[in-house]
C-alpha cells in the first residue's frame, strides 16, 4: 500500500475552494434504457471545462511563495488547469505539448495568458522540454497525474460523489495517466470499501492498462483516438498513479472507437450534453455490455475541450479520421 492519507484530499478541497467548486451530479437519461440509476458528475462546468483544474490548483497554491513558475506536459486539460492556476496565483506559466495536441487545445492554453511550447511528435518529446526549462529556466514542473497534490485533488471528485450518493454501488473512471482513478478510487473506498471503482479507457494505447497487466510501468505507442485526452504514458519512473490504481481500482475495461463514437451520439442527442471522446468511455463500456450494473452508478464528465467540427461530424453520423484511423460513421439511433 501506498502512503497516502484522506486528510490531504480533505486539505485539498479547503484549498481549491472558491477557485474550482463542488459540480452537480444528474441523473442520465439512460436510466432506464440501464435498468439502474445512472449518475453523471459534470466536470466540464469547472471554469476550464475540466476536472484537472482540482488537481492543478491544489498543486500550484500549495507551491512555495518564491517560486519562479510553473510548467507542464499536457494533451491540453491539464495544461489549461495549470494555466488557469497560474494566472490565479500570478505565476507565469509555460505548457509543452506536442504535434498531436488538436489546434483547439493550444489556442485554448493561450488565451489563458499562458506560454504554449508545441515540440515532438509525442507526449515524451515534450515531457523532455519541460525538464529543460526546470533545469534551464528554474520552473517548478507540475505533472498531470503522478504528484499527491494532484492526485489529492482529483480525490475531492470522490469525497463529493460518497457525500451526494452514499449509496453508490460503481464509479466508472476515465482512466489515463491515472491521476483522476487514483485520487477517486482512494476517496471513495477509503470512505466506504464496499464501492467498486472501474477505470475505463480505449483499446488502444492505453498505457496504465498495459503496465497494470505487465506489474510495472510500460511504454505504449501513441495512437490516435476519439479520447484524446486518454492518451499518453504513465511515466517509466512512476511513483504514486500507478500503484494507487494498482491498489484500489477493482478493474480496467477497455472500450473500442465505434463504441466511444456511438457514446458521444448517445450523450448528445439523449442528454443534450456535447463533452469530449475521453467523457463518454464509461457510457461506453455500459452500452457494450462491458459492466454490468448492480446498483445506483456513476461517471465522470470529465471535460469539454474538443474540436467542434469533429463533433458536429460525429452528430451527423460522418465518418472521421484521425492520424492513421478511420471510424466508420452511422446516424444516430437509440
Ligand atoms: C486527463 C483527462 C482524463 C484522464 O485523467 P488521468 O488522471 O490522466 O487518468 C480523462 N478525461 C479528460 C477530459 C482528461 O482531460
Amino acid at each position: 500500500m501506498t502512503d497516502f492519507a484522506l486528510d490531504r484530499v480533505f486539505a485539498a478541497r479547503a484549498r481549491i475552494a472558491g477557485i474550482a467548486d463542488r459540480t452537480p451530479l444528474v441523473p442520465s437519461s439512460l436510466n432506464a434504457r440501464f435498468g439502474q440509476e445512472f449518475l453523471m458528475k459534470l466536470e466540464i462546468v469547472q471554469p476550464v471545462g475540466a476536472f484537472k483544474l482540482r488537481g492543478a490548483v491544489n498543486a500550484i497554491f500549495g507551491l512555495d511563495a518564491d517560486v519562479a513558475g510553473v510548467t507542464c506536459c499536457s494533451t491540453g486539460n491539464h495544461g489549461r488547469g495549470v494555466a488557469y492556476a497560474a494566472r490565479a496565483r500570478g505565476l507565469r506559466a509555460v505548457v509543452c505539448m506536442s504535434h498531436l495536441a488538436p489546434q483547439a487545445k493550444v489556442a485554448g492554453v493561450r488565451a489563458l495568458g499562458a506560454e504554449a511550447r508545441i515540440v515532438g511528435q509525442s507526449q515524451d518529446e515534450a515531457q523532455a522540454e519541460a525538464e529543460r526549462l526546470v533545469r534551464e529556466e528554474g520552473l517548478t514542473e507540475i505533472s498531470p497525474f503522478d504528484d499527491p497534490l494532484v492526485i489529492a485533488g482529483q480525490g475531492t471528485i470522490g469525497l463529493e460523489l460518497m457525500e451526494a450518493r452514499p449509496d453508490l454501488d460503481t464509479i466508472l473512471v476515465p482512466l489515463s495517466g491515472g491521476g483522476l482513478a487514483a485520487g477517486v478510487a482512494f476517496a471513495a473506498k477509503t470512505i466506504n470499501p464496499r464501492v467498486r471503482v472501474i477505470g475505463i479507457t480505449m483499446d488502444r494505447g492505453a498505457a496504465m492498462y498495459a503496465s497494470l497487466q505487465a506489474g510495472h510501468p510500460v511504454e505504449v505507442t501513441e495512437v490516435a483516438s476519439l479520447a484524446d485526452s486518454l492518451g499518453g504514458g504513465i511515466g517509466l519512473q512512476n511513483r504514486l498513479s500507478f500503484p494507487l490504481c494498482r491498489d484500489y481500482l477493482d478493474d480496467v475495461v477497455l472500450v473500442t472507437e465505434d463504441e466511444i463514437y456511438h457514446a458521444l451520439q448517445t450523450i448528445y442527442y439523449e442528454d443534450r450534453i456535447v463533452c469530449e471522446g475521453a467523457c463518454v468511455v464509461g457510457i461506453a463500456a455500459v452500452q457494450a455490455g462491458k459492466v454490468a450494473l448492480r446498483g445506483p452508478t456513476a461517471t465522470i464528465i470529465t471535460g469539454r475541450n474538443l474540436d467542434m467540427h469533429l463533433h458536429a461530424a460525429i452528430m451527423a453520423g460522418q465518418d472521421v479520421t484521425l492520424g492513421d484511423l478511420t471510424i466508420k460513421g452511422t446516424r444516430y439511433e437509440p
